[in-house]
């Protein structure tokens, strides 16, 4: 169980949130600067809350007036929202990039079965400039999941695909999610999108969460398949 308590002063408004996340796809949906960003880079711990709390299970990332918990020791996979891969290094090595000093390899089962559910498998000798958006998308998630974090953190990934190819991003998504049983918190300002990945859908503006809706339609569309 994530439990999170934000409270931040931001440019124009007070970010003040509280919300929970058990193994779930919570969506972060709401207008452009309501703060979505901001959440995921306080989680991550890339910056810090001016108080609240935040903690992954039994492991406290950050409590006011203590010294918040590192990055590193977060275990979080994070997609930025414009995340590019390192353009220099073929896909096999974007990918193994945070996992080479465990000394894990392509062959590794895990890294194995990212290429094989994300589709992968062929590209790993390509440079980024030379795959799809749809395609980059797909390896950024594969980098993020070598990791094997226990928390996934998803900005917007998909926004800049084509309807098709983001479908097809969706429908990975959700395979993952049942096998990575691991609270995923995915931001995004495209309804169709929340609706289809989201267990709740956290509706924000100016700092706050203003609804709550529990995603009924997808718990039937689950349950029927
Ligand atoms: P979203 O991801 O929903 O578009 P952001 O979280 O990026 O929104 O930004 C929310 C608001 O906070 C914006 O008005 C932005 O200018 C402001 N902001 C972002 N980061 C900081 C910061 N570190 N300090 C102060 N204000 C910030
Ligand atoms: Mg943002």
């Amino acid at each position: 169980m994530l439990s999170v308590h934000i409270e931040k002063k931001l440019a124009h408004f007070q970010l003040d949130v509280q919300f929970a996340v058990g193994n779930e796809r919570i969506v972060l949906f709401g207008p452009s600067g309501s703060g979505k960003t901001t959440i995921l880079n306080a989680l991550a711990g890339i910056i810090h809350p001016d108080a609240g709390g935040i903690s992954l299970n039994d492991t406290v990332f950050y409590e006011a007036k203590k010294r918040p918990l590192s990055i590193q020791k977060r275990r979080i996979g994070y997609l930025f929202q414009d995340f590019a891969l390192f353009p220099h290094m073929k896909v096999e090595a974007n990918i193994l990039y945070g996992v080479k000093q465990k000394g894990m390899t392509s062959q590794s089962p895990l890294i194995q079965q990212l290429l094989s559910v994300m589709k992968i498998g062929h590209l790993l000798e390509k440079y980024p400039t030379q795959i799809s958006g749809g395609e980059k998308q797909r390896v950024a998630l594969a980098r993020a999941l070598a990791t094997e974090p226990h928390l996934l953190l998803l900005d917007e990934p998909f926004s800049a695909l084509d309807k098709e190819t983001k479908a097809q991003c969706h429908e990975i998504v959700i395979e993952l999610h049942q096998t990575w049983s691991i609270p995923v918190i995915l931001v995004t300002h495209d309804l169709e999108e929340a609706q289809k990945l989201g267990d709740r859908i956290l509706f924000m503006e100016k700092g706050k969460i203003v609804r709550q809706e529990v995603n009924t339609g997808q718990k039937e569309r689950l349950h029927s398949t």
